[in-house]
């Protein structure tokens, strides 16, 4: 089975997503997903312009070795462009040798270790009444464990609180990426958060009670000393996990978070190799691994961190918001069901028209997602529908402190 044509597909319906589709000489067709937020050009450049060309003809089979032959050959080694171009590569690849299998890809990486993926959605609200009634919206939409963000006040606007959450329960599409010429400027101030998060997660647990688990993501905004403070505030209140406390470039960042708190830790979203991770891991330093198979090599790299960090102890929690496409999302949800440490599983629905370019056949029920029993990956693109929605340039925001400095957004 060779490799007869590769395409890169960039289509905007309602957020840029860049796919893969490679065909294969006996005429199935896998996808891969390649969309970098905020640069996601420069990802589909690098699959026209040097990776296309080295696959027509090659075995389609040959998923491993390709991986090598695109990770090594390229000789200049990960980062996050090179490695989500080389997950679009590998996820297409796992998803033709499934469906040549006639196997959903989960039947493939081991099997089912559980009936379906814990999933948690993002709940928000620019006050405390505003975030209850979105709470109550996820749980009524089904999920059953919710990722908190609040607006801080003083502050206009805030990562993570999204503008009509209320209204909308899980229906909502959060889009930072604003599609405007220059990247939105928000305005940050860490004492006012690190003073009112602990108030709205009081809160939270009054009216929700213990069982709940809540989520809080913090955004690479604080200083390993913030960090530790804000966990030790958050104690009392259980977090499943606090996210992205401190800048993802530094590991040793979170050793001194984690002399302080006993609140559990994930991080990764921003990460693209397994070398990220490794200090990490050996040292116990996090609980849950934040990276997506789209932004880290694709299926098979993924699977080779989270047996790592099984090894460790250390659980998934896959990255999942809107800027993974429903390709990228169903690659995730084959590994959550196969693997063993699995932790949760992020999700926010995608947008009707996001549904009508990629028809997918996952399912959400009693706070569970499944990727289907269809083989492959699950997932088709209609390029039909697809061309209705051209690329559209959008930037995430840039973030200031009240000074007027520049600060991680
Ligand atoms: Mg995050």
């Amino acid at each position: 089975m060779r490799i007869e044509s590769v395409r890169t597909v960039v289509t905007s319906p309602g957020r840029n997503f860049v796919t893969l589709r490679i065909t294969t000489s006996d005429g199935i067709t896998g996808l891969g997903d390649a969309t970098l937020n905020g640069r996601e050009l420069a990802v589909a450049a690098y699959l026209t312009e040097h990776v296309e060309p080295l696959l027509v003809g090659r075995d389609a089979g040959r998923v491993e070795d390709t991986w090598q032959y695109l990770y090594r050959g390229a000789y200049w080694r990960r980062g996050p462009v090179t490695m989500a171009a080389l997950a679009a590569v590998d996820t297409a690849l796992w998803d033709i040798k499934a469906q040549a299998a006639g196997m959903p890809l989960y039947e493939l990486l081991g099997g089912a270790s559980r009936r379906g993926a814990l999933a948690y959605g993002h709940a928000s609200g620019r006050d405390v009444p505003e975030l209850l009634d979105s709470i109550r919206a996820h749980l009524d939409a089904g999920y059953r464990a919710i990722r908190v963000q609040t607006g801080i006040p003083g502050l206009d606007s805030v990562y993570g609180v999204a503008a009509s959450a209320a209204g909308g329960g899980d229906r909502y599409d959060y889009e930072p990426a604003r599609r405007t010429a220059l990247p939105v400027e928000e305005t940050w101030d860490t004492r006012a958060y690190l003073r009112h998060v602990p108030t709205v997660f009081e809160a939270v647990r009054a009216e929700f009670g213990p069982e709940l688990p809540l989520l809080h993501d913090g955004h690479h905004r604080m200083t390993p000393i913030q960090a530790a403070k804000l966990g030790k505030s958050l104690e009392p209140y259980d977090l499943f996990w606090l996210e992205d406390a401190t800048p993802g470039e530094d590991p040793t960042a979170l050793r001194l978070i984690r002399q302080h708190t006993t609140t559990p830790l994930a991080i990764g979203e921003v990460f693209n190799s397994v070398h990220d991770y490794t200090p990490l891991l050996q040292e116990r330093l996090i609980d849950y691994v934040r990276s997506a198979v789209t932004h880290t090599g694709g299926v098979t790299a993924m699977k080779k961190l989270l047996d790592l960090a099984a090894v460790y102890g250390v659980k998934s929690g896959m990255h999942g918001p809107t800027d993974i496409s429903p390709v990228g999302q169903a690659a995730a949800l084959h590994l959550d069901l196969a693997i063993h440490n699995f932790g949760i599983q992020e999700y926010m629905r995608h947008s009707p028209d996001t549904l009508d370019v990629f028809r997918t056949s996952y399912t959400f029920a009693d706070g569970l997602l499944h990727p289907s029993d269809a083989p492959g990956l699950g997932v088709t693109l209609d390029e039909e529908a697809a061309a209705r929605f051209p690329y559209a340039p959008a930037y995430l925001p840039v973030n200031r402190l009240t000074d007027g400095t520049v600060h991680d957004w």
